[in-house]
């Protein structure tokens, strides 16, 4: 490992907090030191208080703050004093500490301290930093690894055994600390959780942290446990889509809500996977207890849910030792599949890509550790307390809240510009994963999102619906909603001039690519833990067609039928289908203000009169047909299949 410091832009963070914000930034940017608002630092600062009077100040990572995006604004300032009067209680409960913390932070707006903050008090340094590296956590994790520990460090470090992070840690690394901390001491090791270093200047304490993990990382390649040599894995090339959505269906009856489910079908997952001792080297446990609330203890290998969550029902009650608890969901977070790889489970695509990235260190961790002698994770009693911990309970209540679709899966065609990508963005305000097919490649940069995939996709390519679907399915574990959008609106042509090409093409666009796509979603949708729901964006032509417009009102008129036979079908299967009829909807792509201008100019009208020129005097757009298509999807349209409702501020043709 080498370290990142770079004087050039080191001069660039002046004085004491930019600097910690630059060497925060600096651990945040390698993944094997830091994951997922892993890791904390600080540094203290004297200050002059409103009174003219001098304060020491801890500057301490405040919580949902990730290093890697660390500002000055993510660090609460706590009053030092007040955190070493905390420090000589005898017991402080966890919650309780959470409260005090909040007292000792000398701004309102702050963020909530890290957990570790009173750690951070006491060790004499202006700037300390702390990281659950991989390699360490592979060391200390190895048989005897506290013997390898010393071994690797001598004097360097004091060493502290496992404890849960909070008052008590705080509390036996002070006392460990004063007793065996000498002038070499550079860090503090505490097993099975991580490393901390400190030092009088930012690049200090952040260079010992890079020159203690690149020490581990060298201990593991003289022992061969540096590179691992994965059991080679083709990638399956065969569909698997209906099986992942079978998959994540019965998870989600497991977590007693849909679910985002992840499939890593790649060398890792499926090598790890594939390992002939995969059931027994998975079982032990986490690397770290930090993890645990992310990906469950252990996976559930192969594909029994409803045996991994008896298993999880004992787990609770054997650890729980007569404590008031309320079990949480038994599902499992991660899945190993000698099939499908490695499948991540969460609430959300975010929390789904948290529990995927996790558990692909875990695996390198586990094979590392493995090949110094054995994989030891700690015992489920304290894998349990951190699960259980207070603190982890009152974050999930917090963060409990859910939004209309968290854990549901949208498909929308044509996303990347007017109705679509107005779709888009309701169905993400509602909390869902969505897929977003376009012909324009663009649609693959347009968010840059967890919960969002864009695929290029030409609707009239078969082969191309299928594979888009598949690459959707892996993504996030299924479908739940389908948005039917695509369409073209040619130029106006009479029958008599009509050309069978053009014909063709609408029909192939507006109606054929929507047959396919059908046919291929129904076994996702009917998979739907929450039943499928199908939203058709039809046109204000369906009822009252227009001249011109043959070949397209003909294809709306087409689909319309095609909802209302797929209503009548899919209804036994859970899935209900409506339709929306929108009529003069300007914010799209067609509509340029060129054109606006010269049809409004025909119809004798200026553009303000022209956008509003319905029964209502309401412009329509994009968003409102939009926030109706996605509320289709919702409760408010449960009991409601086959429906066709106008969004076009009235209509005096269609009334
Ligand atoms: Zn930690």
């Amino acid at each position: 490992m080498d370290s990142l410091w770079n004087d050039q832009e080191a001069s660039r963070f002046v004085g004491p907090l930019a600097q910690r914000v630059y060497t925060s930034r600096l651990l945040g940017r390698d993944r094997s030191l830091v994951l997922h608002g892993g890791g904390n630092t600080s540094v203290k600062i004297r200050e002059r208080n409103i009174f003219g009077e001098e304060e020491d100040i801890l500057y301490v990572k405040g919580s949902g703050w990730d290093l890697e995006t660390m500002e000055a604004a993510g660090f609460a300032p706590c009053r030092m004093a007040y955190l070493l009067r905390l420090s000589k209680l005898e017991t402080l409960s966890d919650t309780r500490m959470a409260d005090e913390f909040r007292i000792a932070v000398t701004a309102p707006a702050a963020p909530m301290p890290s957990v570790e903050a009173i750690l951070h008090a006491l060790l004499p340094a202006k700037f300390v930093d702390h990281t659950h590296a991989d390699a360490l956590i592979t060391v200390t994790n190895a048989p005897n690894g506290e013997e390898r520990i010393r071994e690797l460090y001598g004097q360097c470090v004091v060493v502290i055994p496992y404890v849960m992070p909070g008052f008590k840690l705080a509390k036996l690394c002070a006392e460990i600390f004063s007793r065996h901390a000498g002038p070499e001491t550079i860090g503090m090791v505490l097993m099975n959780h991580g490393l901390f270093t400190f030092g009088e200047t930012a690049k200090i304490s952040y260079e010992r942290m890079v020159d203690l993990v690149d020490r581990a990382e060298k201990y593991l390649a003289r022992h061969d446990a540096w590179e691992i040599e994965l059991p080679s894995a083709a990638e399956s090339k065969t569909a698997q889509r209906l099986e992942i959505a079978a998959l994540r269906r019965e998870v989600s009856a497991a977590a007693g809500s849909p679910v985002i489910l992840t499939t890593y079908g790649d060398a890792l997952g499926l090598g790890f996977a594939r390992r002939a001792d995969v059931s027994t080297i998975s079982q032990r446990g986490p690397a770290t207890p930090d993890h645990v609330i992310r990906t469950k203890c252990v996976p559930l290998v192969g594909r029994n849910v409803r045996a991994y969550c008896e298993g999880y029902q004992q787990y609770f009650q054997t650890h729980t030792a007569g404590r008031q608890l309320t079990m949480l969901d038994p599902a499992p977070r991660v899945i190993l599949d000698c099939e499908l790889g490695l499948c991540a489970i969460g609430r959300t695509a975010k929390d789904a890509a948290i529990a995927g990235d996790i558990y692909q260190h875990t695996i390198n961790i586990i094979l590392q550790a493995e090949a110094l002698g054995g994989w030891r994770a700690l015992p489920a009693q304290d894998l349990f307390d951190m699960e259980y911990w207070d603190l982890e309970q009152a974050k999930l209540k917090k963060s409990g809240r859910s939004l209309m679709f968290t854990g549901e899966v949208a498909l929308v065609t044509g996303a990347a510009s007017g109705i679509g990508n107005a779709c888009v963005e309701s169905l993400l305000a509602r909390g869902a994963a969505v897929i977003g097919l376009d012909v324009k490649p663009e649609i693959e940069r347009m968010r840059d999102r967890e919960n969002f995939l864009g695929i290029a996709c030409d609707l009239t390519n078969e082969q191309r619906i299928g594979e888009s679907l598949e690459k959707g399915v892996r993504a996030f574990g299924g479908l739940d909603i389908l948005i039917l959008n695509a369409g073209i609106f040619p130029k106006g042509c009479r029958i008599e001039e009509m050309t069978v090409e053009l014909w063709r093409r609408v029909m192939a666009i507006n109606l054929d690519a929507n047959i396919v796509l059908m046919r291929d979603a129904h076994p996702l949708l009917k998979a739907a833990p929450n039943g499928g729901r199908v939203v058709i964006i039809g046109s204000k032509n369906v009822p009252a067609p227009g001249p011109g417009a043959a070949a397209y009102s003909a294809s709306k008129a087409a689909m319309n039928q095609l909802a209302r036979v797929a209503a009548l079908e899919w209804g036994r299967d859970r899935i209900r289908i409506n339709s929306i009829h929108p009529n003069m909807v300007f914010d799209t792509g067609i509509w340029t203000p060129e054109v606006l201008q010269a049809r409004a100019q025909a119809y004798g009208l200026n553009v303000e009169e022209y956008k509003t020129n319905n029964v209502l005097h309401a412009e329509v757009r994009s968003h409102d047909v939009a926030e109706l298509a996605a509320e289709m999807c919702g409760p408010l349209f449960a009991k409601t299949t086959a429906a066709q409702v106008p969004v076009d501020g009235g209509n005096e043709r269609v009334i």
